[in-house]
């Protein structure tokens, strides 16, 4: 598997520190609101870049933290009268229901920053000993970039650009720095904000200290991926760097990724030009699935231009894709087979049961010639499906892959099918799409009982040939916005 590195600015193979463990950390989100959808791109991709590692065959330690002391938040708690922490804790738990409508998996760990100030300060006493960090007369502690010589190698910025371009936007109360890109890893407290108690002052640490002690602490020494959106490859990243480096005289992360904007309408997303969707406001109007498709259609290094005539795109592009998992499911109860339905879990564990599955199936004397035509050219989409995933998890291509099998299954299955393809077909559309965490399940399976039992009670009127009583009930699911449409297999039904 290749992946783009931003250090190298390359497509790298991958290869883990340990074995066949990879230690993963994602910078997650600041939580003094509700988190907007660009904030969904990295939370989604990564979590399906994640999934996608345990598939083919890893163990992922999965670290992602909550940014929950910061300016935005103690400002949003003065306004509101309340504590910082108040804000933060309120703020998780609704990042936390966002996450699970989007289907992202549970982190192993999400620390918190304010609970790892003393691993910040242990770091900055470090760097203070090694000579890479000085304190001022306030207080304030600021690391000496111009002591780390690697200095601006993730951004692939030359440190005497950064210089010019600094110079003349010192930020009040930063006067006492050396360099203008040296940064802040202790400030001394203000009045009325929360503080530590330090070596250097009463006071808190910067941001971009807090990563670089969570994630090794919690993924167990340097990384193999470290992740975020592009936004941060600059000043964060490159600070993560020079503190990790510096104290530890080892490399930080061996892969950097970065995913590309999310923009709306061509626009950046801005509260002020009112082009601003938290994910709940999305989510109150479309399935998680559909988010989720929608961000996966695009390659992670690709800006995604966001519009809501994309969210109805994906939208009838996922139901394309849940129709023809349903159909098979409907000609499979035709023949009296069931299919454990549990949408949210792979059907299969990883990549070889996959394989070992479809090979097996391929070998079986009941099927058909054409039938075994048509799962030969399935499998060859499964293997593009990899191969586009291999290739800097390109998921768009991958998708489109999708589509390839369901176009295929759709024209081909029938309810002279044999059961075996017709499992297989089901299994292998279910298994690729709940790799990537996009679940195959009507958005809402109450209605689904209650329209399935008044279908049955019309078809029971008109075997008793009550056709008023049949169509009143057709009516009624028209009322519900439920099409019914009688076929050679049944009577089928869609949201109109
Ligand atoms: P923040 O809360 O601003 O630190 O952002 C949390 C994560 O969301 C970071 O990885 C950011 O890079 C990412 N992010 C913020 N805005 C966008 C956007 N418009 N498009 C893509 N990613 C974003
Ligand atoms: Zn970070």
């Amino acid at each position: 598997m290749k992946i783009y590195n931003t250090l190298t600015r390359k497509k790298e193979e991958f290869k883990t520190i340990d074995a066949m463990t990879v230690k993963m950390y994602v910078c997650g989100p600041t939580v003094y609101d509700l988190i907007h959808i660009g904030n969904a791109r990295p939370m989604i991709v990564f979590d399906a870049f994640r999934r996608y590692l345990e598939f083919i065959g890893y163990k992922v330690i999965f670290v992602s933290n909550f940014t929950d002391i910061d300016d935005k938040i103690i400002n949003k708690a003065m306004a509101e009268n309340t504590t910082q922490a108040d804000v933060a804790n309120r703020f998780i738990i609704e990042c936390k229901k966002d996450m699970e409508a989007m289907n992202i998996k549970k982190a192993t760990y999400n620390p918190l920053a304010t609970e790892e100030v003393d691993g910040m300060i242990s770091l900055i006493e470090d760097l203070i000993s090694k000579g890479y960090a000085y304190k001022v007369d306030d207080g304030t502690v600021y690391f000496d970039t111009l002591k780390f010589k690697e200095y601006g190698k993730l951004s692939h910025k030359n440190l005497d650009d950064l210089q010019s371009g600094f110079r003349n936007l010192k930020v009040s109360g930063e006067n006492d720095k050396k360099n203008s890109t040296d940064f802040v890893l202790w400030k001394p407290k203000k009045e009325g904000e929360p503080y530590w108690e330090s070596p250097f002052c009463d006071g808190r640490p910067g941001w971009h200290t807090e990563c670089c002690v969570m994630a090794p602490k919690y993924c167990g020494g340097r990384l193999d991926i470290h992740a975020g959106g592009e936004d941060l490859i600059f000043p964060h990243h490159e600070n993560e760097i020079a503190q990790y480096e510096a104290a530890h005289n080892e490399t930080f992360s061996n892969y950097w990724m970065h995913n590309a904007f999310l923009n709306i309408n061509g626009e950046k997303m801005s509260k002020s030009l009112g082009n601003f969707y938290t994910v709940r406001d999305v989510l109150n109007k479309y399935d998680g699935n559909v988010l989720r498709l929608l961000m996966l259609s695009t390659q992670y290094r690709v800006m995604l231009n966001f519009s809501f005539d994309l969210m109805e795109s994906s939208k009838s592009s996922l139901e394309r894709i849940v129709n023809c998992s349903e159909n098979i499911l409907f000609l499979l109860k035709n023949k009296n087979n069931t299919i454990a339905q549990d949408n949210d879990e792979n059907i299969f564990e990883n990549k070889n049961e996959l394989y070992d599955y479809i090979n097996d199936v391929l070998t079986d004397e009941s099927l058909t010639k054409e039938e075994l035509d048509n799962l030969s050219e399935i499998k060859k989409y499964v293997d593009l499906y990899f191969d586009k995933l291999d290739d800097d998890f390109n998921t768009a291509d991958a998708i489109t892959q999708i589509y390839e099998v369901v176009k295929l299954v759709n024209s081909k299955v029938s309810d002279n099918s044999n059961i075996l393809f017709l499992l297989a077909s089901y299994q292998i559309i279910n298994c690729l799409s709940n790799t990537l965490g996009i679940y195959l399940k009507r958005e809402n399976q109450n209605i689904d009982k209650e329209v399935e039992g008044l279908i049955e009670a019309r078809n029971e009127a008109r075997k008793n040939k009550d056709f008023a009583k049949a169509d009143e009930i057709r009516q009624k699911l028209l009322d519900m916005g439920i099409e019914l449409e009688d076929t050679r297999q049944g009577v089928k039904w869609k949201r109109i």
